[in-house]
């Protein structure tokens, strides 16, 4: 078959044998399968990712000496099963699956590991209990968005956003795009959509942010602080908490300290927006500390490879909460793909260019300066070049 392969940071197409499917897998033959920022870091960066992997339990993950067939989002047709499978789809069923395999108790990262190779080649190996069959209707160009859309969904569900929350998307990459539409699916009123590239500011118009700012004209602070009753100077947030035990105090005989409690429940003293770093670069997060209200909730979800710096003083100043977010769990795997299925999340808007295996340096080239494209597909069955 063939297949793109990386080592030494140099992607080339190659012949490799077909893979075999071991106990519990399916082979599929690829149909599309999306080029991703992990992939464009992974190809440069892969021995950071290796290291901080190992450090954290998986020595499987790629190193730059290593030849890795890339491709962790894709959707494709069921060809063959391997032993022990309960076969649970004829031959040419369209399907997804959660990249990761499992040999001899191991765990594997299909796309980021030697021993697990992904979806940029003809066929691909995964696990028949991760696998998902693509409802009626949705085109194997969506299905393989299933793999961001579930990245994004955990990363919403991180940020536990009430619908009422203003939420602040900063970078409108693949990622902020797609955080952006399963915010608005969940039912959130306001988004606020920051990127210096107008193009990605026009995507992120498409998949619904309400407001889409240019932060070197508006501040994304501003129109999150329009939206929501927040908090931006020190004074005010003791003097909102001050002000309140001022006025029960008075009181003769309330019982002040429930009753204190009790209206800093009902928001006596406001929270502040959620806020998704997208961007992973270097000095984001001092950016957006600086800049966010107070008690704003960050969730970090661009992947930035390098070390990083902010002021914990000023976070602390203005007590915010930080989480992080990393991959999805199979069951936010598979609502990802009922929400592109019912509808909820078009993805259309996101895929802006389908190409064959020959175009895949380019393409990585193209992603890397970030203007123009946000998801790129490969088809294998095609010639089309970017
Ligand atoms: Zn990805």
């Amino acid at each position: 078959m063939r297949a793109v392969v990386c080592h030494a940071g140099e992607l080339t197409v190659r012949d490799l044998p077909t893979p075999v499917p071991g106990p519990g897998e399916v082979l599929l033959r690829v149909t599309r399968a999306g080029i991703c920022g992990s992939d464009l870091h992974a190809r440069v960066h892969c021995d950071v990712s290796a290291d901080v992997s190992e450090e954290v339990g998986y020595p499987g993950f790629m190193r730059r000496e290593h030849s890795v067939v890339f491709g962790h989002e894709f959707a494709g047709e069921v060809i063959s099963y391997g032993p022990d499978c309960k076969k649970r789809w004829g031959p040419g069923t369209l399907v997804v699956a959660v990249p990761m395999v499992s040999h001899g108790g191991e765990r594997h990262l299909t796309g980021f590991s030697e021993s697990a190779p992904g979806a940029y080649a003809d066929f691909v190996v995964v696990a028949e209990d991760m696998t998902f069959e693509v409802p009626e209707g949705v085109s194997a160009e969506h299905a393989a968005l299933t793999e961001p859309m579930a990245v994004a969904y955990h990363a919403v569900r991180r940020g536990a956003v009430g619908k009422r929350d203003v939420a602040v998307v900063i970078g409108c990459g693949p990622i902020g795009l797609a955080v952006i539409a399963v915010l608005k699916a969940s039912g959130v009123k306001h988004v606020v959509a920051s990127d210096l590239s107008e193009s990605r500011r026009k995507l992120a118009q498409r998949v619904g942010a309400d407001v889409v700012v240019d932060p070197r004209v508006d501040s994304p602070w501003d129109a999150a602080c329009e939206r929501g009753r927040y908090i931006t100077r020190a004074p005010d947030m003791l003097g909102v908490a001050f002000d309140a035990m001022h006025r029960l105090r008075r009181l003769p005989v309330v019982p002040w300290r429930p009753v204190f409690q009790a209206a800093e429940r009902l928001g006596a003293v406001p929270g502040g927006p959620v806020v998704f770093e997208c961007v992973g670069a270097p000095g984001m997060i001092e950016n957006i500390i600086t800049g966010a209200p107070f008690r704003s909730r960050i969730v970090v979800v661009g992947v930035c490879m390098e070390p990083d710096s902010y002021r914990p003083v000023m976070a602390i100043n203005k007590e915010h909460d930080f989480r992080f977010a990393f991959y999805y769990d199979p069951a936010e795997y598979h609502t990802a793909l009922q929400m592109i299925a019912d509808g909820r999340i078009d993805v259309s808007p996101l895929i802006t260019a389908t190409i064959g295996f020959d175009s895949v340096p380019a393409a990585f080239e193209a992603l890397g300066s970030a203007e123009q494209h946000a998801k790129i597909l490969i088809d294998p069955t095609s010639d089309a070049v970017l």
